[in-house]
């Protein structure tokens, strides 16, 4: 089974409007390899000013976050359809800043992903375990459980992404190990196997995040069950994004 590797970028609370259009231009001139798909998920106030610097370009465009409603008295919140309107291809959920600096709980994950399904986008779920979880052994079960906020797939497969990021690597400039990745990844897959079959497992790309940077990328990008990056710091410069892109490849 191929699978396109896909890297992504996590902007965060990151860049001015300026600096992301810069940024923006620079990774779209530079990602130019059908061999790997590339996106960026700018902060919400510069999707539309990315939007039109990407377009025409192989870019996907992300958003962070998004509200699992339609529409309505939900003061601060952006919708799946606000999202698709300014050409957001793939929306991140569970991420460990929104789980444990935001709070969001499991079932308020649980929804968004499902919003995001049914509004015909990409989903990247991310789940991993904090460094206390991994030192009690509880590394597999943190895991299933977040992969579990999933009820279902959708019918086209490509739009399910799953990011492994271990809490303790995310901006810590610490990362998992290849082979810590990779046991992880493993799992990820065959527990996919069992909740969706063989098939869906098979499709389904796994990415990893935590301190992802160009000279770490080919070691874990090249194994087995990793098939891309989520990536924060080092996606703010072009650069350093692009070579991890190219690492993927
Ligand atoms: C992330 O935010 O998803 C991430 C992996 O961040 P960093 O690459 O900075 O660790």
């Amino acid at each position: 089974m191929t699978r396109t590797p896909f890297i992504a970028g996590n902007w965060k609370m990151n860049t001015n409007k300026a600096s992301a259009v810069a940024l923006a231009k620079a990774v779209a001139a530079g990602a130019t390899s059908s061999a790997v798909q590339v996106g960026i998920a700018p902060p919400f106030v510069y999707l539309d000013a990315v939007s039109q610097v990407i377009s025409g370009s192989s870019v996907l465009l992300g958003a962070q976050d998004v509200y699992f409603e339609g529409d309505g008295a939900f003061t601060g919140e952006i919708s799946i359809a606000m999202l698709k309107d300014l050409g957001v291809k793939f929306v991140l959920t569970g991420h460990s800043e929104r789980r444990h600096v935001l709070g969001e709980s499991p079932t308020l994950i649980a929804r968004k992903a499902k919003a995001v399904f049914d509004g015909g986008l990409i989903l990247v779920h991310c789940v991993g375990e904090k460094l206390e979880q991994r030192d009690a052994n509880q590394t597999l079960d943190v895991v299933k459980a977040q992969l579990d906020e999933l009820a279902s797939v959708p019918a086209d497969i490509s739009r399910l992404v799953i990011a492994y990021e271990p809490v303790w690597a995310i901006g810590t400039g610490r990362t998992a190990s290849d082979a810590q990745a990779q046991e992880v990844h493993a799992f990820i897959r065959q527990h996919l196997a069992t909740r969706f079959g063989k098939d869906v497992a098979d499709a389904v790309r796994i990415q990893y995040g935590g301190s992802v940077k160009p000279d770490n990328a080919r070691g874990l990008l090249s194994q087995t069950d990793i098939d891309g990056a989520l990536v924060g710091g080092a996606a703010l410069k072009a650069d350093g994004f692009l070579a991890i892109s190219a690492a993927a490849v």
